[in-house]
């Protein structure tokens, strides 16, 4: 979360409509008003995707995120840890769907390298990240991984066999643009990994709100569900898998957990607490359906 100095450094966009649908018609979702002022979490009426009602304006999104890796891990050692043990399981849970060898694959928001890192034994890897001081850090680090600064800058030409965002997607400044660039560049057959993402459509987002640890209204910019994530890429995929990730991971605490939301529940009070918990973050896994030969319809693979 910025504190008030550095949000009054940033200039922010206002966002008229749903990013999603086009919808104008919202209501408000947050139910107390958080720094920065500028920004609310509104909820569309028509599809009910919740999103920012303004964003870092386009021409600060660069300058916004140069260094923001770097800055975060610093600040974060025992984060840092956990993290690196995530990407081992994220990266093991995505290879269940993989070719062993010889995929190309790439990694969408990598920061410094180390989500994309994990399948460089065997995957041809491609990532692209806009902080220019972690894609610096990401080429010394890993020499052979293929690095771009933004998706305009990869050869057309390429086709993927699976692309993923690790925690990323709600990110993005264009979700129209990114779902039709990935459909456009992943093979028939091919993945898309949305992981680690937050899930609008657990307990603790609807409980909380504003208040959820992973409620961030600089940085992200939706709030996704499966649902949504699937009307976003379209009637060209199919859902393969959904995992709501917690047990088993270093986040989990659940007996202590499991009060703290309960105490929510109980009293408004304690909804300010910060609680890693079952349903809060969710894997998706969407394939790129096949074409039949000569059919104008998409057949599920
Ligand atoms: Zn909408």
């Amino acid at each position: 979360m910025l504190d008030p100095s550095e949000a009054a450094a940033i200039a922010f966009e206002p966002v008229e409509r749903c990013p999603l649908c086009g919808s104008h018609d919202r209501v408000l979702f947050e139910r107390e008003s958080l720094p920065p002022q500028q920004i609310h979490l509104v909820r569309c009426s028509q599809c009910d995707f919740i999103y920012t009602s303004a964003v870092v304006a386009a021409g600060h999104v660069a300058r916004f995120y140069n260094g923001y890796n770097v800055a975060r891990d610093a600040a974060h050692g025992e984060l840092r840890r956990k993290r690196a043990l995530m990407y081992k399981l994220d990266a093991a849970y995505a290879r269940r769907f993989l070719h062993p060898s010889g995929t190309r694959i790439l990694d969408v928001g990598s920061g410094t390298g180390e989500f994309a890192a994990q399948f460089l034994d065997r995957c041809e890897v491609h990532a692209i990240e806009l902080d220019d001081a972690a894609r610096a850090a990401c080429a010394q680090a890993y020499p052979t991984l293929r690095l771009y600064s933004g998706l305009d800058d990869i050869p057309h030409a390429a086709a993927f066999d699976a692309i993923l965002f690790r925690g990323t997607l709600q990110y993005m400044p264009d979700l129209r643009n990114v779902a039709n660039w990935c459909c456009a560049c992943l093979r028939a057959g091919g993945y898309l990994f949305v992981l680690a993402t937050p899930n609008a459509e657990s307990i603790l987002a609807q409980l909380q709100r504003e208040h959820w640890m992973l409620a961030n209204k600089v940085e992200h910019r939706y709030w996704f569900t499966r649902r949504h994530l699937m009307r976003l890429f379209g009637s060209r995929f199919a859902l393969v898998a959904y995992d709501l990730p917690y047990l088993g991971t270093p986040y989990e605490n659940y007996s202590d957990d499991v009060c703290k939301v309960v105490a929510m529940i109980e009293s408004g009070a304690a909804r300010g607490e910060r609680v890693p918990f079952f349903g809060s973050m969710m894997n998706v896994v969407l394939r790129k359906k096949m074409m039949r030969a000569g059919a104008t319809d998409a057949v599920a693979c």
